[in-house]
């Protein structure tokens, strides 16, 4: 979601890939668009959209996702 930012490069959000299932929830759960799902692997698209909300990371089942609540 390009038209809500806040602050460049500052975002906490990471995502362990070779731990992903590619189940879909972190681009499902996600309000801001941070994640596309290709080749049944999540990645990270747009970094500076995350808002650290933590819904990503408290619904993905593999604990793929890490992201502390801070300035995003
Ligand atoms: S923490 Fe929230 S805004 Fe950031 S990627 Fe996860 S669901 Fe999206
Ligand atoms: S919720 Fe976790 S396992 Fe599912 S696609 Fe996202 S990162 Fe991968």
């Amino acid at each position: 979601m390009k038209d809500l930012r806040y602050l460049p490069d500052v975002s906490t959000i990471k995502l362990n890939t070779e731990a992903c299932i590619g189940c879909g929830t972190c681009e499902l759960v996600c309000p801001h668009g941070v994640f596309q799902i290709a080749d049944k692997k999540a990645g990270i698209v747009d970094s500076d959209g995350c808002m650290e909300c933590g819904a990503c990371a408290m619904n993905c089942p593999v604990e793929a996702i890490s992201v502390s609540p801070g300035v995003g």
